[in-house]
């Protein structure tokens, strides 16, 4: 596959700031509790699921410092619609006894701190910082990384190394740049019968013709 110019890549970066400036996650939170535990949840789950388990989720527990004492099973009662609960009940009651003993009940902003937390790799903290803080980081999620390969951005194997490619060559904005590829990967760029037709990016399309307008 031929890797997308400098050129190129500047003009993709261009393109994703001038459509998806605003972009921000469409998983519903109130703070940033509510946000690390979202976007835990949505490993391998879509947003659309972790939106409709979280709100009796946060409503039963609305602070680090009483989901810390939940009986695991009941936290499973809310979230057991969503794929690996078992795990994932146990890790964010993990996080949260952690956040109140280590961290005074506030979570930690920082994407060191955030990984000490059960449950929360480097995707997670980095998706964690870019909607809380707009922090210039890149996060790689199944849409990002398909994005960046069919752009010609990526010819890597891993979304670990897809990551420090996309950070290389788009240095900044990087937060705005993942909040659109997520976005276009999960709307128009998807991963069965992408929408060639609605794609601003055809010029950059390294894919089969197939799929192309
Ligand atoms: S032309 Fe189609 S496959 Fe290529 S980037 Fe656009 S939506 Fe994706």
């Amino acid at each position: 596959m031929k890797k997308a110019t400098k050129k190129e890549i500047l003009e993709i970066h261009q393109l994703f700031i001038e459509r998806y400036d605003d972009a921000v996650t469409e998983l519903t939170y109130k703070n940033a509790y509510e946000l690390v535990i979202a976007v835990a949840l949505s490993a391998q789950c879509t947003d659309k699921r972790v939106n409709i388990i979280t709100p009796p989720l946060f409503l039963k527990y609305p602070t680090p410092q009483l989901l810390a004492q939940a009986d695991i099973n009941d936290v499973k009662s809310f979230i057991n619609s969503c794929s690996f609960f078992n795990n994932k009940a146990k890790n964010i009651i993990l996080m949260a006894q952690r956040v109140v003993e280590i961290y005074n009940g506030a979570i930690p902003m920082n994407e060191k701190d955030l990984q000490t937390l059960a449950g929360v790799g480097q995707k997670t903290a980095n998706v964690v910082m870019i909607e809380y803080t707009g922090a210039n980081l890149m996060a790689v999620d199944t849409h990002v990384f398909r994005v960046a390969h069919r752009l010609g951005l990526s010819d890597d194997k891993t979304a670990s190394k897809t990551e420090a490619t996309l950070v290389r060559k788009f240095k900044n904005d990087l937060h705005a740049l993942h909040q659109g590829m997520v976005l276009f990967g999960r709307y128009i760029c998807t991963a069965k019968n992408p929408k060639c037709e609605e794609c601003f990016l055809t010029e950059f399309c390294r894919t089969t013709k197939t799929f192309k307008v």
